[in-house]
């Protein structure tokens, strides 16, 4: 048997922490990011005894934000409940969660799928609960030790749960694009994997497709702690390599909880099935059920702006891209509106503004290492450059070379023309005496086009350009080089 006959199969787990002021069920302040040790903490949040937890409303609105732009349906009433264990980062023994009923109820995201079509990925859930605390481990003169920093404990946490519905690595890993995307348009999270913003664990299976055709599912293994989209693919690929060479060698497949070691590019069981633990969930009794005003519901859609997906179908009808170019730009919210503002600078024309943003202004931000948000070239900078290279004042490949020291300096286009010189020879005076000395200087080819071999103007008109540093009017240039040489 061979890797194409079996499916593979995988269901995604995210936790996103949500963009809050103060933390779910005190008021410290939720922007830990590198704070110092144990600065952002309280009673609440270090689980003393005899402490209340109070609901963070912005969480919950976040939360039913996410849910909206997620298609899901909103709960009339969710519960918070306790998922007990015993760790040393969650001090107060369980953590408040939401169990059997969650606030985000099903939902979709639809991604490219393999083989390039649209592909609607099911959604089972997404719950509201708080971060658990940090430990690190440590080892001094062959001590090992743990630090326990509790900034983190009580940050909210919204866990999105996917159905098994996708099945390679590349569609986990669109789909956490995609998902990432939407939680960043709607500012419900930063999604900043490297600042343990959003983090992942992976399910994975495979069957083979007689088993996906009566419906059965393989054994499955959880992969925690995935901390890139990177690892994702990474794990999930060793994976299901894993799996099938198990399957093909008659062994079977352990239900486990793996890690994954990124510098030896393999996981490692965390804990067997046996060892599962059993949460022993309850509903919190400190807190009262949610009820969710149909009101409220309504008026959080009201603040949800225009969705990747939308504004990529509108970038296609309003400016005529394709749906590659238009989801380049749409991946970015920052770029989509930066797109937008060019175009409407440089009269409507999105086609052009998109060549020359996803070619030689991204390559030009990658080298000078910006992102849009840094950028210093205005929308109405890139519309003025499109406009002088339309007016025929530089050519094209000039106006690259404009764009790259605009985004070196932040000058204007035009002032960077005037001050190299760069504007473009279109003057046919000027052009007639060089083109005399290139066919002076060139006798032989000049000779060869004029017993017919035609593609030798572009030879000669080539060497117009290097005479002219590249900025001879090329279609001046080649209806000069024609007269002259049928003269
Ligand atoms: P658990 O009880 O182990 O947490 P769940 O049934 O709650 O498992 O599912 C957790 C995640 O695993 C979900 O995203 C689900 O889609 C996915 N999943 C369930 N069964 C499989 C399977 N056979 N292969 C891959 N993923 C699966
Ligand atoms: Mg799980
Ligand atoms: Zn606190």
């Amino acid at each position: 048997m061979t890797m194409t006959q079996y499916q593979v199969v995988i269901g995604m787990e995210v936790h996103a922490q949500l963009q809050t002021a103060s933390k779910m069920f005190c008021g410290c302040d939720a922007n830990i990011f590198g704070a110092p040790p144990n600065s952002h903490v309280c009673p609440v949040c270090l689980g003393m005894p005899g402490v209340l937890p109070v609901i963070n409303q912005r969480a919950v609105e976040q939360t039913i934000r996410t849910g909206l732009a997620l298609n899901a349906d909103i709960a009339a009433t969710a519960v918070f409940a306790r998922k007990n264990y015993n760790y040393p980062d969650l001090p107060k023994g369980y953590q408040i969660s939401q169990y059997e009923l969650p606030l985000c109820v099903g939902g979709t995201l639809t991604i490219t799928g393999d083989d390039g079509q649209p592909k609607v990925i099911r959604l089972r859930r997404a719950h509201l609960e708080e971060d658990t605390g940090k430990s690190i481990h440590m080892s001094q003169n062959g001590v090992a030790y743990s630090l326990l920093d509790y900034n983190r404990s009580g940050v909210p946490l919204l866990e999105i749960v996917t159905e098994a519905d996708l099945n390679s690595a590349q569609e986990a890993y669109d789909y956490l694009t995609k998902l990432r995307t939407i939680l960043r348009y709607i500012g419900a999270s930063s999604g900043d994997m490297e600042k343990g913003a959003m983090r992942c664990e992976a399910n994975v299976s495979v069957r083979t497709w007689q088993q996906a055709a009566q419906g059965e599912y393989g054994v499955k293994v959880e992969i925690k702690n995935l901390n890139s989209f990177r690892a994702v693919r990474g794990a999930v690929e060793y994976e299901v390599k894993r799996h099938i060479e198990t399957i093909e060698r008659g062994g079977t497949i352990q239900q486990v909880t793996l890690g994954w070691n990124e510098a030896e590019g393999r996981t490692f069981v965390q804990r067997s099935k046996e060892s599962a633990h059993d949460y022993r969930y309850f509903p919190e009794p400190d807190l009262p059920p949610l009820r969710i005003a149909q009101a409220l519901v309504e008026r959080l859609r009201a603040t949800l702006p225009e969705l990747p997906d939308a504004k990529q179908a509108r970038f296609v009808t309003q400016y005529g891209l394709n749906v590659s170019e238009a989801a380049t730009l749409v991946a970015d919210q920052a770029v989509a509106d930066y797109f937008e503002a060019a175009a409407a600078a440089y009269g409507g024309a999105g086609r052009e503004v998109c060549n020359w943003i996803t070619g030689p202004l991204f390559s030009a931000m990658y080298n000078a290492n910006q992102d849009v948000g840094a950028l210093k070239v205005t929308p109405s900078d890139l519309a003025a450059l499109l406009a002088l290279i339309d007016r025929g004042v530089i050519n094209r490949n000039t106006g690259q070379r404009v764009l790259t020291t605009m985004v070196e300096t932040g000058r204007p286009a035009a002032a960077i023309v005037e001050a190299a010189g760069l504007a473009q020879v279109s003057d046919a005076d000027a052009l007639s005496a060089i083109v005399r000395e290139v066919i002076a200087a060139n006798p032989v080819e000049a000779a060869k086009y004029q017993a017919g071999n035609l593609n030798l103007l572009n030879f000669l008109i080539g060497q117009v350009m290097k005479a002219t540093r590249g900025k001879a009017n090329q279609a001046v240039a080649r209806q000069l080089l024609e007269e002259a040489l049928s003269a």
